[in-house]
């Protein structure tokens, strides 16, 4: 399999290239040439009880012959055997034809572990296998650096370094980043604010010599091999549910879109998937892009469910190019005028097409509290405000013709534990492997926000040397 960027001009590379390259050259997103077709007589021979297994399957057209078969199955083994539930994505009927799929039973009760443990092991076999080693530096708000943390410690061929702003993160994300024990594990306080944190990353990336040297990476939510990872569960959902010849539809909490455009590859290879829902908070970019065609940025708005708190859905992108018949200029033409204007418009053809699969729902703090009360009430189930999105986006969707819908539960309820208690009264507890999370020893730097200083600290403190 080959893979091309969105936008025309880079060159195509195998699996293992787009892995390593994250964004494209010329600025776009990798997408696969084709999409490997699974029809309904292949769909009945998978082995779509085992989650490793399907996966299994589902990769072996997408990583061609990059990967052993036997490489990739012990990678998969690891990666979920750290998951809570031996299902790694279970799935519960709340009501009759709306199920709840819960993606969060891996190490930083958030879906991003599905795709992030696999990645990881991915990054450090490629990288063994190149004999190289890269230092990826990454800023978090406190959401996404525990993932990234988990998902490279212990890994031979990276180290980590993840700044977060001093004193600005809640204490839960703060412990789940700085009680990781792991050599290669590096957790710097910067004395500023989260977007200092980010310019500090930027400037470590802009300044030439000091990424070359470090070999500076990221493992971005823009990366090819996590949407792969996420098909999978999809897929599952569909063959588990649909019934002779009927589909199911899905509820996806979104942010960047990469979740969601996972389940849209699913329904391209074949997979029995009716219509995908995108659910969004107040920040709802997209929900207005799918009710006007045009996608016009506004600004970032606080909410219950911050990991959606987004106004540039940057795998949209992959969309797109499927709305302009892969023609990459006009992509990049669109994306260069969204980038200088804020804005841009689809036609309505392009709109219709993308509304023959996509239908969008908006959920405001209310509507996400209104839930969580709901199903706690009703049922006695504590969800975090983004899984609430999404169940509430489903029941909203839920059509009369029986189609089983699945509305993704993307965080554990103890990871957004004031969100859940102000909604329900109960403050949920932390899985039984984090319950002394509070007592652990925590290891973190803090530094000035100076780019020398943090430049220093990385090189001093990176593992030297090629990988054996
Ligand atoms: C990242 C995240 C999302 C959004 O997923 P996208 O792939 O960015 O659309 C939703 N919920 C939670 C809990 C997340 O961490």
């Amino acid at each position: 399999m080959r893979y091309r960027s969105t936008r025309g001009e880079a060159q195509a590379l195998d699996f293992e290239g787009v892995l390593l390259a994250g964004l494209a050259g010329d600025g776009g997103l990798y997408l696969p040439e084709h999409w490997p077709s699974f029809d309904r007589e292949a769909q009945t021979r998978l082995p779509s009880r085992s989650y490793t297994e399907l996966a299994q399957a589902l990769f072996e057209p997408f990583v061609g012959n990059t990967i052993l078969p036997a490489d990739l199955a012990v990678m998969l083994d690891e990666a979920y055997a750290v998951f809570d539930d031996p299902d790694v994505a279970p799935m519960r009927e709340i009501e009759p034809g709306l199920h709840v799929m819960e993606l969060f039973h891996g190490p930083t009760l958030a879906f991003k572990d599905v795709a992030l443990q696999l990645v990881g092991r991915l990054f450090d076999h490629v990288l063994a296998k190149r004999r190289k080693r890269i230092t990826i530096v990454g800023a978090t708000s406190g959401d996404t650096g525990s993932a990234a943390i988990e998902a490279c410690r212990d890994r031979e061929a990276i180290d980590i370094f993840i700044l977060h702003p001093k004193g600005r993160v809640s204490e839960v994300q703060r412990r789940q980043m700085t009680t990781v024990k792991s050599v290669n594990v590096h957790n710097i306080a910067i004395e500023g604010s989260f977007d200092d944190c980010q310019d500090l990353v930027k400037a470590m990336f802009n300044d030439r010599a000091f990424r070359a040297e470090m070999s500076l990476s990221a493992v971005n939510s823009i990366n090819w091999a996590r949407i792969m990872a996420q098909i999978v569960y999809y897929a599952r959902g569909a063959l588990m549910l649909s019934r002779e010849g009927g589909s199911v539809d899905f509820a996806v909490p979104t942010g960047n879109f990469g979740n969601v455009y996972a389940g849209y590859a699913a329904k391209r290879m074949g997979f029995p998937i009716g219509r995908l829902i995108v659910a969004s908070n107040r920040n709802d970019i997209l929900t207005r892009f799918f009710e006007s065609g045009t996608m016009a940025a506004e600004t970032v708005v606080p909410t219950l469910s911050p990991s959606m708190d987004i106004q540039v859905s940057s795998n949209f992108e992959r969309l797109l190019y499927d709305l302009c018949d892969g023609d990459g200029a006009k992509v990049a033409r669109l994306i260069a005028e969204f980038r200088k204007t804020g804005r841009f418009s689809v036609e309505p053809a392009q709109l219709a097409q993308a509304r023959a699969i996509f239908d969008s729902v908006r959920i405001d703090d209310e509507g996400t509290k209104a839930e969580m009360a709901r199903l706690y009430r009703d049922s006695g189930m504590l969800v975090d405000p983004h899984s609430a999105i999404g169940i509430a986006a489903g029941r909203a969707h839920k059509t009369k013709d029986g189609t089983p819908v699945i509305a993704l539960a993307t965080a554990h309820p103890a990871k957004f534990p004031d969100a859940v208690e102000a909604a329900t009264g109960v403050r949920p507890a932390l899985p039984h492997r984090l319950a002394d999370l509070l007592q652990r020893e925590e290891r973190l730097t803090v530094l000035p926000n100076d780019l020398t200083a943090i430049e220093a600290h990385v090189r001093a403190h990176r593992r030297a040397g090629e990988a054996a």
